[in-house]
């Protein structure tokens, strides 16, 4: 089933896009967690962690982490360090259900996670 971020691919509703290639898409979180929080997407609808399989997507988990990576030392958080997180379900605290990976930086992060 489609969400909200097929909108956002699409360009149906708006917003603050900082990286696009033909496969995946990275945004900023609307209501963001730390300095820096983006969500790198894939474009094709995978609905959560537990969808991924293969080698079709280890590709797509590869580019997603090339691009936080990029993100990452264009927004000069790449030294002091990042978090990457995929929430998965219910326990896992996921609200929307297309595969999306939290690029968060820019504040020394606590663990372990609430
Ligand atoms: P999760 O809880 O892992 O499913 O994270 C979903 C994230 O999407 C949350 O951090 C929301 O703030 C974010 N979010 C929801 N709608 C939008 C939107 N239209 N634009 C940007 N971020 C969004």
């Amino acid at each position: 089933m489609s969400t909200i971020f097929s909108k956002i691919i699409n360009k149906e509703i708006p917003a603050d896009i900082v990286y696009e290639s033909e496969n995946i898409l990275a945004f900023r979180d609307i209501n963001p967690q730390a300095p820096v929080h983006i969500l790198i997407i894939p474009k094709i609808e995978i609905p959560k962690v537990t969808n991924i399989y293969g080698k079709e997507h280890a590709v797509l988990l590869g580019e997603m982490i090339d691009a936080a990576n990029k993100l990452a030392k264009e927004m000069n958080i790449a030294d002091d360090g990042f978090r990457l997180v995929f929430n998965c379900g219910n326990h896992g605290g996921q609200e929307v259900y297309h595969l999306h990976m939290h690029l968060l930086g820019g504040r020394k992060m606590k663990w372990p996670p609430g």
